[in-house]
């Protein structure tokens, strides 16, 4: 099973591994660059994104996850991570930097305060059957994508996930709804992004 490592210096990252998990990926938390050398695939997980920034430059990780991401390491962020996948924010607040990845432009915190947070279905290209339960938690969205990206969902005409290469993000959380598809989707890109040899 491939290797799924959740940036784990603040944020939901329990759940994400437990979501993995049940996608059939083997989890395991990373903090440092030794460890993100070791796995097959990253999540990035739902937060607050300047502290991971900032948490991300202290642990000495920032650089070389940009480096693996440029190189083509699947990626996959909810929210905050969203955020930190994102080339540009909108609004950043001071010292809050982005590992990139994808041709976008985020609005934090663009549907409103902590306690306007709300779940909607949402229907994403590349999920089979039914909607998705999206939760939204302070969330971003997505101003607007380049080229490059590709659209996978919308909420109120806002654009809530993203794909670019392999690349992944989502405005909203899966990992805390027990429907494991956009994981399992992700775990996919981890599969066949993974060189012939360690299958
Ligand atoms: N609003 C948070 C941020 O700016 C994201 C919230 C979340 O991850 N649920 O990072």
């Amino acid at each position: 099973a491939p290797v799924i490592g959740v940036l784990a210096l603040q944020g939901d990252v329990r759940e994400h591994l437990i979501a993995l998990a049940a996608a059939d990926a083997v989890a395991r938390p990373v903090r440092r660059p030794e460890e993100l050398d070791e796995v097959d695939g990253l999540v990035i997980p739902g937060g607050e994104s300047t502290t991971i920034s900032k948490l991300a430059v202290l642990f000495g990780v920032l650089e070389p996850l940009r480096a693996r991401v440029r190189a083509g390491l699947p990626v996959y962020g909810t929210c905050a991570g969203l955020i930190l996948l994102a080339d540009k924010i909108l609004d950043p607040r001071s010292g809050q930097e982005t590992v990139g990845g994808i041709d976008m432009i985020v609005r934090r915190n663009a549907f409103g305060r902590q306690n306007e947070s709300f779940e909607a279905a949402v229907d994403i290209k590349g999920v089979e059957g039914d909607p998705v339960e999206g939760v939204f938690i302070r969330a971003p969205w997505v101003e607007s994508v380049g080229a490059r990206a590709e659209v996978l969902a919308e909420h109120q005409g806002h654009i809530v996930a993203v794909r670019q290469g392999n690349a992944l993000a989502t405005s909203f959380h899966p990992e805390l709804t027990g429907d494991h598809r956009v994981h399992a989707l992700f775990v996919d890109m981890v599969r066949a992004y993974r060189t012939p040899e360690s299958l």
